[in-house]
C-alpha cells in the first residue's frame, strides 16, 4: 500500500488516501474520494470527508472550483482517472459548471462507451449522470475573478511563476489488493484559450496506469507536456525493470535533451510501483507527498532540478 500526490498542497488528499486504503478501500474509489470527496460511498462514511477539487480555495492551484477561468472568463477543468486494469480510463476536458471533474471522469469510465468527453458533450453527459450544471459565477472565487480582472496580463502570470505551489492535483495510490490507479484534476492554464485542453486528460501524457508495473503522473505545462507522453514513457521504463525514480529521471533527461536543458518547460513528475516505491524528477523546484506502508508516515518531499552543467 501506498500514495503519492503532486505539489504540497496535495498533502489532505494523500492523507486521506491513507485512511481509505488503509481500511480496504480499492484504489480507484480511494483517489475519487480524496480528490472529491464521494459522499455516498456508506462503507467508509466514518472517515471525514476533506474536497480538494471542489473547495474554492484549492482553485488557487488551478484545480477545480475557484481555478482560473479561460480568457472570456469562463472556468474549464480537465480531469481524468486510470487504473491499472486494461482498459480502464475516463476523463473530461473543458468541461464547465461542475466543481468535482474527476467523479464525471470516473463516469466516463464506467457507464461511458467513449473514453474522453469534452466541452458541452462532456457537460450533457453529466447531466445525464445526475450531476447538476451550475453557472459560472459560482465556479469562479473572489481569489480568480480578481486575477481575470487584472488588466496587465503577462506581469499577473510573472508573478504567478514567483509563487509556490500551484498546477495539477495529480494522485497516485496503490491498495491492499494491489490495484494501482492514478487520477489528476485541473482547471489548466491561466486564461487559456476557450476549448483549451492539456496534457492531464491526455492518456500517457498527463497520467498512465499498468497493472502489476506501476503508474505515472504529470504537472506543468501541458501545451508542452502532451507532445512528450512523460507518463507512459515512465510506466514503459518501469515494466522494463527501471526503478520509479530512474524512470521519472530517464524520461525527464530525454526531454530536457531533445529541448536543450535551459529551454525546457516546467515539468513535474511522479510514478509509483507495485512495491510501493516512489520516483519524482522535475525541471523546477517540485514538493510532492508521499505516504508509505513501511514508514506510515505521509510527508513532503522536495524534488530540485537537475543542474545544467551535468548534461
Ligand atoms: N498540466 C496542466 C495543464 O497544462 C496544468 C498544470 O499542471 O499546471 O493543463
Amino acid at each position: 500500500m501506498a500514495a503519492v500526490g503532486t505539489w504540497s498542497f496535495s498533502q489532505p488528499a494523500v492523507d486521506r488516501l491513507r485512511s481509505l486504503i488503509t481500511s480496504g478501500c480499492h484504489a480507484t474509489d480511494a483517489v475519487e474520494e480524496a480528490m472529491a470527496g464521494w459522499l455516498k460511498m456508506t462503507q467508509i462514511k466514518f472517515h471525514p470527508s476533506v474536497e480538494m477539487e471542489n473547495d474554492p480555495e484549492t482553485g488557487r492551484h488551478i484545480v477545480g472550483r475557484g481555478g482560473f477561468p479561460n480568457s472570456e472568463g469562463v472556468l474549464e477543468c480537465d480531469a481524468a482517472i486510470m487504473q491499472g486494469t486494461a482498459g480502464k480510463f475516463g476523463a473530461v476536458a473543458a468541461l464547465r459548471g461542475i466543481g468535482t471533474p474527476i467523479r464525471v471522469a470516473r463516469k466516463v469510465m464506467d457507464r461511458s462507451p467513449h473514453s474522453l468527453l469534452v466541452g458541452d458533450g462532456a457537460a450533457i453527459f453529466a447531466r445525464e449522470q445526475g450531476f447538476s450544471i451550475e453557472p459560472n459565477d459560482s465556479m469562479l472565487s473572489v481569489h480568480s475573478t480578481k486575477a481575470y480582472e487584472v488588466t496587465n496580463l503577462q506581469e499577473y502570470l510573472e508573478n504567478r511563476q514567483k509563487a509556490s505551489g500551484h498546477d495539477t492535483l495529480g494522485l497516485i495510490a496503490l491498495d491492499k489488493m494491489g490495484n494501482i490507479t492514478v487520477g489528476v484534476s485541473t482547471s489548466g492554464a491561466p486564461f487559456k484559450s476557450p476549448g483549451r485542453v492539456g496534457d492531464s486528460p491526455i492518456p500517457g501524457s498527463g497520467l498512465y496506469a499498468e497493472h502489476m508495473v506501476g503508474a505515472a503522473a504529470a504537472t506543468g505545462d501541458g501545451d508542452r507536456i502532451m507532445c512528450y507522453c512523460p507518463s507512459f514513457q515512465i510506466v514503459q521504463l518501469m515494466k522494463q525493470g527501471s526503478s520509479p525514480n530512474e524512470a521519472c529521471c530517464a524520461v525527464l533527461k530525454d526531454i530536457r535533451r531533445r529541448t536543450f536543458p535551459e529551454k525546457c518547460f516546467e515539468l513535474g513528475l511522479i510514478a509509483l510501483n507495485m512495491k510501493g516505491e516512489v520516483g519524482a524528477a522535475s525541471t523546477v523546484e517540485f514538493p510532492y507527498v508521499f505516504w508509505d506502508m513501511e514508514n506510515d508516515s505521509v510527508e513532503i518531499r522536495v524534488q530540485l532540478p537537475p543542474s545544467n552543467k551535468n548534461e
